[in-house]
């Protein structure tokens, strides 16, 4: 994203300190008592609060960082006055097609006031409200998606920050390993400090900064959003292609000119060629060579090895090790074995000798081509973080009157809620629980306040006519002009 910051007034007049805030910041000696959260810090002048979200400027309480909004696209920016060339200074009130996000818009906590900004536009014809506020949501949390095979720890184990619990190891997907981090027991329910470094934790990763993360029983792995993940000091480069079963399914055809029997080695599915269904399809002749583990299906088998860092994210690092036995009824010397990993970072060949004993070999072209069409096929390895929160408390109040109204609009796609512009995935069921890819966010979108908690944007969106169905705030409504006019603000054009 293009980043145009708009520097507006040199200081919010007192119109925009009313419209941003909303507290009661009455000076006292020059303190003001900032209730944009439970905490309730007194501010000298000059200086900023516990989460330096809020500061004294001159004798006023103000919401330090300024409004983030978003104009779609480049092409969309057009100028007031009809202009189609020059550079565009950034000021959102000379470009259309404005988006204003929760970013810098603040908070009113304890929520029984309208939200810091409820703004109208019309868009596509239709005049809409967006009802924006930076959510402090203790219920919050990510989903890390880490897109490797190497083993990270065992399913349920503890993820710890400098020694504080933050989360846990969850069940993998598929190329991928999760991890569950936050969450109100790691906030709320252990001790201060697991609270302060899972909020410090969240925090970071929300914003897109690298963390260090350490799993029991397992590896340490440094998890940037965006960026490939580094699992014991070593960057992650490939997702893998499949299984070990599904390798065999895809490449079957091109090796089986190539080779008598291909083993790709995998923590999960091992597959095994000539026993696989695709290898009988093509009429493949039985090799004899029985793999150690759990036969689920032909061709398919589970548990060849302890989880690990080796081949396909299994602990061994020669191949022949999870051989168990060669069948002299089925095998023959001479025949040509592939062994691969998932990933296609790890390839051997082997030839049976007249003991049917598996030699390296050189491997022959065909087959270091096979092996590189593996690699050619993962996609790069990378870290995915989704912010996971409930916005189905008190924030609500900021909307309406009545709350369970503004949950049943959003249950019903009326009401379109967004994260600092990003969409958000709504989960169904009760309540109005989201997710959040933070990579579509605009950069350090999130905050944090001492409690712990997170401080996250939110907008909700809807047309003016449902929103007066639902007991909006209608007389706190402003034409989004307006609201610009009296803000300080930054806009960011997506790409
Ligand atoms: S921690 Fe931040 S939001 Fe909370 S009272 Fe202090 S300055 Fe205000």
């Amino acid at each position: 994203m293009t980043e145009h910051t708009h520097a507006g007034p040199a200081g919010p007049d007192d119109a925009a300190l009313e419209a941003a805030t909303n507290h009661t910041d009455r000076p006292t000696d020059g303190i003001v008592t900032c209730d944009a959260c439970p905490v309730l810090c007194r501010i000298r002048t000059g200086l900023t609060g516990a989460c330096d979200r809020y500061g004294n400027f001159g004798g006023r309480l103000t919401r330090m960082d300024p409004l983030t909004v978003l104009a779609r696209s480049p092409g969309a920016v057009r100028f007031v006055d009809g202009a189609q060339g020059g550079q565009w200074d950034g000021n959102p009130l000379a470009a259309r097609d404005v988006v204003v996000t929760g970013i810098g818009a603040g908070t009113t906590y304890p929520d029984y006031k309208p939200a810091p900004f409820i703004v109208s536009a019309e868009i596509d014809g239709i005049d809409m409200v967006t009802v924006v506020t930076e959510g402090i949501f203790s219920y919050c949390g990510l989903k890390v998606k880490i897109d490797t095979d190497r083993h990270l720890g065992p399913e349920t184990a503890t993820v710890r920050v400098n020694g504080e619990p933050v989360g846990h190891v969850t069940t993998a997907e598929y190329g991928s390993q999760m991890l569950s981090l936050g969450g109100v027991r790691h906030l709320t329910g252990g001790g201060k400090r697991e609270g302060v470094v899972t909020c410090e934790t969240l925090l970071a990763l929300a914003n897109r900064a690298a963390v260090e993360l350490a799993i029991d029983g397992g590896a340490s792995v440094v998890v940037q959003a965006g960026a490939p993940p580094i699992v014991d000091g070593v960057a992650e480069s490939r997702m893998r292609v499949g299984c070990g079963s599904a390798a065999i399914g895809i490449f079957a055809r091109q090796w089986r000119d190539h080779a008598d029997e291909v083993i790709v080695v995998d923590d999960h599915i091992t597959g095994v060629l000539t026993e696989h269904q695709a290898g009988r399809f093509l009429g493949m002749r039985p090799a004899g060579i029985r793999v150690r583990g759990r036969r689920s299906t032909p061709g398919r088998y589970f548990q060849v090895a302890a989880p690990g860092q080796g081949w396909g994210g299994t602990d061994i690092a020669d191949p022949l090790a999870i051989i168990e036995r060669i069948d002299p009824r089925a095998a023959w010397p001479g025949l040509r074995l592939l062994m691969v990993s998932t990933t296609g970072e790890h390839g051997a060949w082997f030839e049976l000798d007249a003991a049917l004993r598996p030699r390296p070999a050189p491997m022959p072209a065909e087959i270091a081509a096979a092996v590189a069409r593996v690699a050619e096929n993962c996609e790069p390895a990378l870290c995915s973080v989704l912010f996971m929160a409930g916005a189905g408390g008190s924030l609500r109040a900021g909307a309406t009157d009545n709350p369970v109204l503004l949950t049943r609009s959003v249950q019903r796609r009326l009401t379109r809620v967004t994260a600092g512009g990003a969409p958000v995935y709504l989960w169904p069921g009760g309540g109005i629980t989201i997710m959040v890819d933070v990579t579509a966010m605009p950069a350090n979108a999130f905050g944090h306040v001492p409690t712990p908690a997170l401080v996250a944007p939110i907008e909700f969106s809807l047309p003016r006519a449902d929103y007066a169905a639902l007991g909006g705030h209608l007389d706190r409504i402003q034409p989004l002009a307006e609201a610009l006019r009296q803000q300080r603000s930054r806009a960011i054009v997506k790409p």
